[in-house]
């Protein structure tokens, strides 16, 4: 465990590394500024048996200037320490978010899948926040009261040994004490992190989930819901205050003994014939300003092991498996042939195959299209050509190549998505539409929103097609939202189509305008349809009926209704729905 934190240690110091220099400076300003005080502290003696006790007005004399000197530099070497630690921490935790949104970004969809979107935002707003605090606010106690504490006892030592022998009895208690708060600070940190999540979790499924918690009534739920979690992040912070405030004040009372030690000590006769009042002061004020710096190491403690305890998690999102990407081959151009070879597939974590055994051949250029029960396999089949998951058994090839074998961004270059739920950018129009395409003329976005039917709704908007649309199209009805998406896959222009048709019911005017779009944007391509309403699908070169991860018929519209088989009932139920 304690190995664990200090390999963690290191690693987030590897992050300080190309920040050596201000880094430097910044340890110089803290251990100068710790130096600084203890000097001002150590001159007391000088001050009070020369100046006072000697009545040399020398002394005292320069006293005055001695006093302005000691603050100018505490004043610059305060500010060396905060603002070159404060750019280093910043920088630090810059570096460490950007590579943690970019890692969570390059995530398998499987990961994805299972893991809660609220926690892994916690991840990059809180837990960043937390190694910020550690790698500026409590190294900055750390080193500049770490080397106060030592210069302190330096100057007891020097001043009077046989007076300050008194503190080392009491070493071994701070240091068990220590050490004991200190596991305790990890154990609470890690449980305030992870309530921190669900903190975190629990609103953004109350913002997303927004509409459907006030149709149903969820408010009461929902807010016991977070009660629950607003507590338990409460009672977690508040262990963090109760083990905070008691190692200070045991720590502070151990410190007591010693003070006390050195008092008894002082009173002891030959201690007290050899002891001039300046040393005597000194002594007792270093005691007793060590204190401070005591109390500030403990507390800053907690912070110490919450950013550690971040960091680790951090690093642990860091040192998961990218998305692989073993394939090496590149097709400049595919014509779209895709072949299923004995595929099957269960989901990690279960054993039952979702997909078993399938055999297809998806000629290039040929629309193919998929229809059964929801639960039997289509969407999980279209999650294969993206290489969204992979299959478990067989091979997928395109184009005669291995998918596994393609390069993953060229494979994605050759195909345009369009997912059941419809993801918008909060951006114009225009800008959503060209998703992705670097080099893209004005004409050209125009050119697909006309043919997308975009252009219909875009022109009667004063912005036009620079309208922003809102977070996920909130802006449009569903059924512009999804021209839209066909307008991005139209511009995109790649041989492979993939639609995940959207269950939602649209008015005819829509529908009419959809049906359209699509006609235009499958047009010459391969399209690979999962279909809700058979209506749109009559046309395909191949219907693929699935049920239960199998392909239980496959042909054309009329020759599957000529079979009469599971596709014809589907089809009788949707036609007799329809007329009703
Ligand atoms: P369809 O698109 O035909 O409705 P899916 O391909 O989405 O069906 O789902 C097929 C089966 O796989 C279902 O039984 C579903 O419960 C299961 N499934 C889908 N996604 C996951 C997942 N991420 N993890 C585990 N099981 C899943
Ligand atoms: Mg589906």
């Amino acid at each position: 465990m304690a190995e664990k934190y200090t390999s963690t240690f290191k690693r987030l110091f590897s992050y300080v590394k190309p920040f050596k220099l201000v880094f430097s400076i910044a340890i110089i300003g803290m251990v100068g500024n710790a130096a600084i005080d203890a000097l001002f502290i150590s001159q007391i003696q000088t001050f009070i048996d020369e100046g006072i006790t000697g009545k040399s007005s020398d002394v005292l004399a320069y006293a005055p200037l001695f006093v302005i000197i000691v603050f100018i530099l505490r004043g610059l070497t305060n500010f060396m320490a905060t603002y070159g630690l404060g750019w280093v921490g910043s920088n630090v935790v810059m570096s460490l978010r950007q590579e943690l949104y970019e890692k969570i970004m390059n995530l398998p969809v499987s990961y994805h899948d299972q893991t809660s979107t609220g926690s892994l935002i916690s991840k990059i707003t809180y837990d960043t926040e937390q190694i910020e605090n550690a790698a500026s606010k409590a190294l900055m106690v750390l080193v500049r009261e770490g080397a106060y504490v030592i210069a302190l006892l330096g100057i007891m030592f020097y001043h009077s040994w046989q007076l300050s022998i008194a503190i080392f009895v009491l070493v071994p208690i701070v240091a068990v004490v220590v050490s004991l708060v200190t596991k305790r600070f990890r154990v609470i940190s890690k449980r305030i992190q992870q309530a921190m999540g669900n903190v975190t979790r629990q609103s953004e499924q109350m913002v997303s989930g927004h509409k459907v918690i006030l149709a149903f009534g969820g408010q009461e739920k929902e807010t016991e819901e977070f009660k629950n979690v607003n507590n338990n992040n409460r009672q977690q912070r508040m262990k963090m205050v109760a083990t905070k405030s008691l190692s200070v004040s045991s720590i502070q009372i151990i410190a007591s003994f010693a003070l006390a030690s050195v008092l008894y000590l002082a009173a002891q006769p030959d201690m007290l014939s050899s002891l001039s009042p300046g040393t005597f002061t000194v002594v007792i004020t270093s005691m007793m300003t060590l204190l401070r710096p005591l109390k500030q190491l403990t507390n800053v403690n907690s912070e110490f092991q919450r950013g550690l305890t971040a960091a680790q998690s951090v690093f642990e999102i860091l040192d998961l498996n990218a998305e692989p990407n073993n394939g090496t081959k590149v097709l400049e151009k595919v014509s779209g042939q895709i072949t299923f070879n004995n595929v099957g597939f269960a989901y990690s974590g279960t054993d039952t195959n979702v997909i078993e055994n399938l055999n297809l051949e998806i000629e290039a250029g040929s629309t193919v299209a998929f229809v059964g029960r929801s639960g039997s396999g289509k969407t999980t089949i279209s999650n294969f050509i993206p290489r969204y998951y992979s299959p478990g058994a067989g091979v997928i090839s395109l184009d005669g190549v291995d998918l596994e074998d393609l390069e993953l961004n060229n494979l994605r270059s050759h195909i345009a998505l369009m997912s059941q739920h419809v993801v918008l950018f909060n951006d114009t129009i225009a800008n959503n539409i060209a998703y992705g395409l670097k080099e893209v003329s004005r004409a050209e976005i125009e050119n697909a929103a006309k043919l997308a039917h975009v252009m219909e709704f875009a022109s009667s908007k004063a912005e036009g097609l620079d309208f922003m649309i809102g977070e996920n199209g909130s802006a449009l009805s569903g059924g512009q939202r999804q021209r839209i998406a066909i307008a991005r896959a139209l511009l995109r222009n790649a041989p492979i189509f993939i639609m995940d048709e959207a269950t939602s019911a649209l008015d005819t005017e829509s529908e009419r305008a959809i049906q359209d779009a699509l006609n235009t944007l499958m047009k010459d391509r391969t399209n690979i349809v999962i279909a809700h309403r058979l209506s749109t699908i009559e046309n395909a070169d191949k219907i693929v009926v699935m049920d239960q991860g199998r392909i239980l018929e496959q042909g054309k519209h009329a020759e599957l209704l000529a079979q009469n088989g599971a596709y014809a009932a589907l089809y009788q139920l949707q036609f007799s729905e329809g007329s009703a």
